[in-house]
């Protein structure tokens, strides 16, 4: 097959093959973005997760043209600036107590490579044999190898899993089934001496928006202490107040050993990630010898012009007015799925936080289920940015957005499956 002419831009997670219009995007500005062709579009999704306060917040954007003219670049080894050094000391006031160092890089997957790699470092460098490492199922951690590794293998990965190393899996704490990944935890700690355990806390995003409650959590964190193995908090998609506080550990009480920040970091405006850890993941590499230095740069390691849209977010989340949002965001979502308990067309409606989502019902399965496509593309007719997992519907806007906003998101849920079942819903 010979495609049409068309752009050079190679785009991510795209079938080029089967979606060739691209929707080309000027502006954003608040939960909406708006098209070269006039078109306004509601971010549902919040462009991936990342946008929280919405699209080009003032305070962000006027943070980033400030620091723009000073100083845009510098290396980071032997070098530091005003705007990572207020990042950080803000950071470690904002996460959970206990977490002592920060260390900066780009994405969301270089920051779990750095948690992964600290974590080794850790146990080589007090002289350790511990390498293992535990993981959920059905979860994702990221797209380089490392972060693949730690993540579900299927068929996003299939291509390279000749690359991924070896790691052991606990079962999802579905409803009902709790004890059993306890079990298992418990059994891998005792049995294996592994170096991790990486986790997303309370939901697992690209897994299904898959959700389970904080005592769960808790206990997770209790198992791998009693047996010394470090606790990873990918809260790369929960935090910046996606599960309705800050982080989602803070809902288990729980400080994690090393945790791993970045989607909302900037508020969206920019890519950074940090990783946190406890003070003795840092002295494990602090030594006049330099074999035990941890070795790990990006280029753009804690660039000063993302370090300064960082710390206008962490000013907003100074402010009580942004946790009001949360809060409203929140409660406006739990009214806005409420009639989509009883339409028997869907399934599993859940929400944590200001994140909701509900499962269509469908005879096929899975991310590939030709649902997919099929909602993705009404609710683009329809000016709504939604991207389902397959048949899960998932709403996770930015906490601008409006009770105005969701009517028309959740009419649209409603009209698309009214729309593929092809019958209004007998709503009781
Ligand atoms: C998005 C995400 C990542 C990867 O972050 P990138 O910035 O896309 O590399 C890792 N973990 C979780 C839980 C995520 O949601």
């Amino acid at each position: 097959m010979m495609p049409k002419k068309r752009s050079p831009v190679w785009h991510p997670f795209s079938q080029h093959a089967l979606q060739d219009e691209i929707t080309r995007v000027i502006r954003g500005d608040g939960a909406y973005l708006h098209t070269v062709d006039g078109r306004r579009i509601i971010d549902a999704i919040s462009s991936w997760w990342v946008v929280t306060h919405g699209h080009c917040h003032p305070h962000i954007v006027s943070a980033i043209q400030k620091q723009a003219e000073k100083l845009n670049q510098i290396i980071f080894a032997g070098h530091t600036h005003e705007p990572a050094e207020e990042v950080a000391a803000q950071l470690l006031k904002l996460a959970p107590r206990g977490l002592d160092y920060v260390f900066f890089s780009d994405s969301g997957s270089t920051s779990v490579e750095v948690a992964l790699k600290m974590a080794l470092g850790y146990w080589h460098n007090i002289g350790k044999q511990r390498i293992r490492i535990v993981v959920m199922q059905h979860s994702y951690h990221g797209d380089t190898v490392g972060a693949m590794s730690v993540g579900a293998r299927s068929v996003f990965n299939a291509a390279y899993g000749p690359l991924l190393f070896d790691v052991t899996s606990i079962p999802f704490p579905a409803r009902g089934h709790e004890q059993a990944t306890l079990d298992a935890l418990e059994s891998a700690c005792r049995n294996e001496m592994p170096a991790a355990f990486i986790v997303e806390p309370l939901i697992l995003g690209a897994g299904g928006m898959l959700m389970y409650p904080a005592w769960v959590l808790r206990e997770m964190k209790r198992i791998c202490e009693a047996s010394d193995v470090l606790f990873i908090a990918d809260e790369i998609m929960t935090g910046w107040g996606r599960t309705g506080t800050l982080f989602a550990c803070e809902q288990a009480n729980v400080t994690p050993d090393i945790a791993c920040y970045s989607k909302g970091l900037t508020g969206g405006a920019l890519p950074l990630a940090v990783t946190l850890c406890r003070a003795d993941i840092f002295d494990a590499h602090y030594a006049k010898d330099r074999t035990r230095t941890f070795f790990h740069s990006s280029s753009y390691t804690a660039n000063p012009v993302a370090c300064a849209a960082a710390k206008a977010n962490l000013d907003l989340w100074q402010d009580q007015e942004c946790r009001q949002h949360v809060a409203s965001v929140a409660t406006m979502q739990e009214q806005a799925i409420e009639s989509f308990r009883a339409d028997p067309r869907f399934e599993n409606v859940r929400r944590t936080g200001t994140i909701t989502a509900l499962d269509l019902k469908a005879k096929e399965a899975g991310y590939f289920a030709s649902n997919g496509p099929k909602l993705q593309a009404f609710f683009k007719g329809r000016g709504l940015l939604l991207r389902p997992l397959g048949n899960t519907i998932y709403v996770m806007p930015p906490y601008c957005v409006t009770a105005a906003d969701l009517d028309e998101i959740y009419g649209g849920i409603t009209d698309a499956a009214d729309a593929l079942t092809g019958r209004r819903a007998s709503v009781a």
